[in-house]
């Protein structure tokens, strides 16, 4: 049983298969493409993985969409800036965050669209707001929602609208703004040269380009349908951007949008609020750059519930190695251990999985689920100290953490090749017990023993390993 914490209804609710439905259909907000994600942005789609992981792992089909926000007023300016037409400015962040992706091993998705191929969808939607008279044409030229028409308005962030509005502005053309100016939001914006340049599309309502908000609605209901089982995004986006996105698309189809709403909590670096200005503002580029790994850094992100603000240490990204060296020194003992078999092993399997699974399915209780992972390598370490687990048994246990890592998807399960020599297995232990302490000199010379014969080291996202050169 899968149950997720929903933003709108507040509570936890039982995740199902709806009647007709062969898969389950999740919408997730992609990145603006007009910069690098930083570790903010970056555990919102950690999360997201362990939660189509998860879902998966409970026996759902799932198709989920995300997009790529590649045309908005941050784009425009960036491309503007950089002296770029908009499209080649948002393929290098676009080939930068896959590049990301692949380096936090987050699972591609069955849809990735780009707003920039979804224009006549959201001129259709403007049209019918418009037709239903939702819609009102402003004194700008631009296309505006009128919230009065959506009595729901303010259901998702639970806003109190009629104590809001005293004093707030009539409309707002911005594509993000705080609740304090909740107020009529804007669909299509009118061609500006000076803000636009050469970025504008036809539409009955005249040359322009839409608003931020209209972009995931259209691109939603026509890539999953008008209403959809999963949304999810960042805590920030509840306000304006899903509240919008509920507007719009109700507006239009008159149905129910979203069944279950799902957001990640934000990330701060010690203690603060994350800034350029206070120097501790990090890409994955520069967490790479100081010679941390894909998977520890996955490890650090998805290791904190994700309803939880996560306070990002370095100290925590050194805990996180630690804890992936623990998993493979216990995979390599599992390789290469040879002892009699033992009574107890497969009721250690079953305890484990069934209190991972429990933990999951109670909205996602990483913590449990991984306090329930370290009490098994615990009890399976002393049999083996005990000279107990047979080499089918130790089989058994390896296989059990390949299935919890395809929820995982951190566990180093790919290292400790056998048909490498003993003295070279040696080597490489002893330069991931240096690299863990931060005792660089020995690693590299580690490193170097290797190398000389004829060894390389391959570190990837799920760790690293020794293979033949
Ligand atoms: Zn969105």
């Amino acid at each position: 049983m899968l149950n997720i914490y929903n933003t709108e209804s507040r509570t936890k609710e039982l995740i199902e298969l709806p009647e007709g439905q062969t898969s389950l259909k999740m919408y997730t907000c992609g990145p603006t493409v007009y910069n690098y994600a930083h570790i903010g942005n970056l555990r919102t789609y950690v999360f997201e993985d362990l939660l189509r992981r998860t879902i998966k792992y409970f026996g759902f089909p799932l198709i989920q969409a995300m997009n790529l926000t590649d045309v908005e007023d941050k784009t425009i300016k960036g491309a503007k800036e950089k002296g770029l037409p908009l499209a080649e400015y948002t393929q290098i962040y676009k080939e930068a965050f896959f590049e990301d992706l692949k380096t936090l091993n987050i699972e591609p998705v069955e849809i990735i669209c780009s707003a920039t191929d979804n224009i006549s969808e959201m001129i259709e939607m403007v049209k019918k707001l418009l037709e239903k008279g939702i819609a009102y044409k402003g004194k700008d030229g631009g296309i505006y929602y009128s919230i009065k028409h959506f009595p729901s308005y303010g259901r998702l962030s639970h806003l109190k609208l009629d104590e809001l509005q005293e004093g707030a502005s009539e409309r707002v053309s911005d594509d993000e703004y705080d609740k304090e100016s909740a107020c009529d939001f804007v669909l299509w914006k009118p061609y500006d040269e000076k803000r636009d340049g050469a970025v504008f599309w036809e539409s009955p309502f005249g040359k322009g380009r839409p608003g931020w908000h209209i972009e995931c609605s259209a691109m939603a209901t026509t890539l999953l349908g008008e209403t959809i089982d999963i949304h999810v995004g960042g805590v920030d986006n509840i306000f304006p951007h899903h509240e919008n996105e509920i507007a719009q698309s109700e507006g239009c189809s008159g149905k129910h949008f979203v069944r279950h709403w799902i957001h990640a909590q934000h990330l701060i670096v010690n203690g603060k609020k994350m800034s350029k200005s206070l120097g501790n503002f990090y890409t994955l580029r520069d967490l790479l750059e100081k010679g941390y790994t894909g998977a520890e850094i996955r490890y650090l992100l998805l290791s904190t519930h994700y309803r939880t603000q996560l306070n990002f240490t370095f100290e925590g990204l050194d805990a996180a190695r630690q804890t992936l060296t623990r998993f493979s020194d216990f995979i390599y003992r599992l390789r290469t251990h040879v002892g009699d078999s033992s009574e107890s092993l497969n009721l250690i399997i079953d305890r484990c999985r069934t209190s991972f699974k429990e933990a999951l399915g109670d909205d996602l209780n990483i913590s449990v689920a991984l306090a329930s992972l370290f009490d098994l390598l615990k009890q399976i370490n002393a049999l083996m100290d005990d000279n107990k687990v047979s080499k089918s048994e130790a089989e058994k246990v390896l296989t059990f953490l390949k299935e919890l890592n395809t929820v995982l998807a951190v566990l180093p399960l790919e290292q400790g090749n056998l048909d490498i020599p003993i003295e070279i297995q040696e080597a490489f232990e002893k330069r991931q017990a240096a690299r863990a302490s931060k005792d660089w000199a020995e690693a590299d010379k580690q490193r170097d023993y290797i190398h000389t014969h004829g060894y390389l080291i391959e570190d990837s996202p799920t760790g690293s390993r020794v293979k033949k050169q």
